[in-house]
């Protein structure tokens, strides 16, 4: 006995006949999430930017996990690109996006234009400290204020219980946490362990730009990073651990590398010796892609 209004979604006999409801405004998205909150539901939210990959709907799979309602949004952020950056040839496939988020049992696609999320006049900036500080901070400077402005607006416009991010943004996800916690901002948020290739290299929407030859040798950057925080583990040196990162790296093809470096895992503080739980991270430029990545190091 179900009574169609509150019965779950049965997601197992979504066919083809079954749309992803498409959300575009704030007011759309209020108006689904007060439904559900109406149906006694608690809710979800995945914010992503789209070219969605298993990545992207492994944090799906967790938040139905965690709720019974889940959102995933798609937004290009504009504010976390700098001018130079690549805003404009990020790659954007809404109608992939739907279908892949249905399949994972998704039940809306929240995609705002850019004028709904930042109208005419728009003045407000927010700046995190703290973890936001070196790493991609120090070569993204524009990235994770652009990044708190977008997560606020939209923990803000969904009211979530939950939201769920990956830790391939490691970095990212402190910056979060930071903000959310600062701003006492009632959303509970859930980090994933970084959905990888067979072959190590973690999904991301930006491998596509990837050609045949450096996709082959993208994955020693994390051969080198797994190696790496194995032998800190043991107790190496660090400085000569993460010198030795650098050189694989660059022997295996890659151009710039932005950096490397050992972090407290929680705080994201430089660590000269692990005796917490630390994380190795390291971005680096492999053709037109910049890869980032990181793994956790153990106390010995
Ligand atoms: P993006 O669309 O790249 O902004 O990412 C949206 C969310 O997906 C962020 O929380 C990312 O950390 C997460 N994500 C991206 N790639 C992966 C991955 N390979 N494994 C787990 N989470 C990921």
């Amino acid at each position: 006995m179900t009574t169609p209004t509150v019965a779950p979604t049965d997601h197992s006999s979504a066919g083809q006949d079954d749309a992803l409801p498409v959300l575009r405004t704030v007011a759309d998205l209020r108006a689904q999430v007060a439904a559900w909150r109406a149906e006694g539901r608690t809710v979800a939210l995945v914010p992503t930017m789209g070219a969605l990959h298993d990545g992207h709907l492994a944090l799906v799979r967790r938040a139905r996990e965690l709720a019974d309602r889940v959102v995933a949004s798609v937004f290009v952020n504009p504010t976390q690109f700098a001018p130079h950056e690549d805003f404009d040839r990020y790659p954007r496939d809404e109608a992939g996006d739907s279908a892949k988020l249905l399949s994972a049992g998704c039940d809306a696609l929240y995609a705002p234009t850019a004028r709904g999320m930042y109208p005419e006049g728009f003045a407000t900036a927010i700046s995190v400290g703290g973890p936001s500080e070196g790493l991609c901070g120090t070569f993204r400077p524009q990235m994770f204020g652009g990044v708190a402005l977008v997560v606020t607006k939209l923990f803000l416009q969904a009211l979530p219980d939950v939201a769920v991010f990956g830790e391939k943004d490691y970095q990212q996800l402190m910056v979060i946490r930071r903000f959310t916690r600062d701003l006492d901002i009632p959303v509970r948020v859930e980090g994933l362990p970084t959905v990888r290739e067979a072959d190590g290299l973690a999904l991301s929407s930006r491998n596509a730009y990837l050609g045949a030859d450096e996709r082959a040798r993208a994955p020693e950057l994390n051969r080198a990073l797994t190696a790496a925080a194995a032998a800190l583990a043991g107790g190496a040196d660090p400085d000569a651990t993460l010198t030795r990162v650098r050189g694989r790296i660059a022997e295996a093809g890659f151009g710039d590398i932005d950096y490397v470096e050992l972090r407290d895992a929680e705080t994201l503080a430089p660590v000269t010796r692990v005796e917490r739980p630390a994380r190795l991270l390291a971005a680096a430029w492999l053709g037109k892609a910049r890869l980032i990545d990181n793994v956790p190091v153990l106390p010995a």
